[in-house]
Order: C-alpha cells, then sequence, then structure tokens
C-alpha cells in the first residue's frame, strides 16, 4: 500500500514518513499544497494524509480539487478540535480526521480501517480458503500455522488480497507498493510472487498471462 504524506513541518513530516514506512507502507512526501494536490492526481495512492494548515494551497483547497478528480481516502490532520472544521472536512469529501497532537497508532489504524472501506471490506482480518491475513499485525497464517513473509512479499500479498477476483497488472503492483524513493527491485515482482506461491500453495496466486495477478474467490 501507498500513502501519500502532505504536512510542511519538517520533522513531523519526517517522523510520520519514518513510522508509516516501519508499518510496510510505502510512502511519499510533499511539503506543500500544490506538490500534495499534483502527486495525489498523478499517482494512484491507497490513502493521503492531509494537514489542514499548509502554505499556498491549504489542505481544503487541496481535498476539494482532488475530488473533482478521485475519490482516493483523505485522512484530514486538523490543528484544533473545532465543530467547524470537522463538518467542513466531511462536507468537502474528507473520510476521516485526527486532530493534532495524535497518537501515531490510531492513525495507523485509521488508515487501515480507510484502506478497507474504500476496499469494500468490512472485517479487518482477510480469509481465503485456508489463509488469513490480519493487517493489524502484518500477519499471515495458513491452517492456522503462521507463515513468514518477507516485508515485500506481505506487501504483494496484501494487495493481491484486498483486491481478490480481479486481475492486479504489475504496473498497479509497482504503483501501490514502490515509492517514489525506490529505484531497486524494478524487476523482483515476479521473484517475490515465486516465492510467495511456495510458502501459501502454487494455485492461490493465479497469473494472467500479459496481464497480471490474480487470486480467485
Ligand atoms: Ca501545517
Amino acid at each position: 500500500m501507498r500513502i501519500l504524506v502532505v504536512e510542511d513541518e519538517p520533522s513531523l513530516l519526517r517522523s510520520l514518513a519514518k513510522a508509516l514506512r516501519e508499518a510496510g507502507y510505502a510512502v511519499d512526501t510533499a511539503d506543500a499544497g500544490d506538490e500534495g494536490l499534483y502527486k495525489a492526481e498523478t499517482y494512484d495512492y491507497d490513502a493521503v494524509v492531509l494537514d489542514v494548515m499548509l502554505p499556498g494551497l491549504d489542505g481544503w483547497q487541496v481535498l476539494e480539487r482532488l475530488r473533482r478528480r478521485k475519490r482516493t481516502p483523505v485522512l484530514m490532520l486538523t490543528a484544533r478540535d473545532a465543530t467547524r472544521d470537522r463538518v467542513r472536512g466531511l462536507d468537502t469529501g474528507a473520510d476521516d480526521y485526527l486532530v493534532k497532537p495524535f497518537d501515531l497508532a490510531e492513525l495507523l489504524a485509521r488508515l487501515r480501517a480507510l484502506i478497507r472501506r474504500a476496499a469494500g471490506q468490512a472485517s479487518p482480518q482477510i480469509t481465503v480458503r485456508d489463509i488469513v491475513l490480519d493487517p493489524r499485525a502484518r500477519s499471515v497464517t495458513r491452517a492456522g500455522v503462521p507463515v513468514t513473509l518477507t516485508a515485500r512479499e506481505y506487501a504483494i500479498f496484501e494487495y493481491l488480497l484486498v483486491h481478490r477476483g480481479e486481475v492486479v497488472t504489475r504496473s498497479a503492483l509497482y504503483e501501490h507498493l514502490f515509492d517514489e524513493t525506490d529505484d531497486t527491485l524494478s524487476n523482483l515482482v515476479d521473484v517475490h510472487v515465486f516465492s510467495l506461491r511456495k510458502k501459501l500453495g502454487s494455485e492461490l496466486i493465479v497469473t494472467r498471462r500479459g496481464q497480471g495477478y490474480c487470486i480467485e474467490t
């Protein structure tokens, strides 16, 4: 999953990006509204964390313009607990908001919920056949037995599972799993899928020639 963080306070931006990467997300950053809007319109993020108080376009303007074109889930960071801010955020098309200062664990939980809702999924856990993925623990079990996946394998498997029943192209995987700082591993998706099949069963992830991968439901 790939997240965009738009925040002009350098230390907060850095610590958010670091925490999100540690939680397994690919992370892009922007420290001004126009840059954030440009990236949010250009790339297909799984969620955007958007500060309200920004130089140039503020968070509301970014959100309003983004919503003319895209439904990307947006979590607003508001400076104070003002009812007017909350109402405005929800009216403008924000999916959720957090009041600064916030707890990092809560931000991560809300992002997981946003991404889950955007995929039309009610339960936090995803179950296919005898395999269960739990995004909270970033764990996978097969027939009740824990399966150890690398961070990259987990990210690919989670994305395919969230989009189960759909064909996921390789370019979609690259776009959602690699951030703007990541210029390595360009050809390794196939290798990770090979490894996933060894760990999870050869028939789970189906290759659709010339199109991509699919987990059938
Ligand atoms: Ca700010």
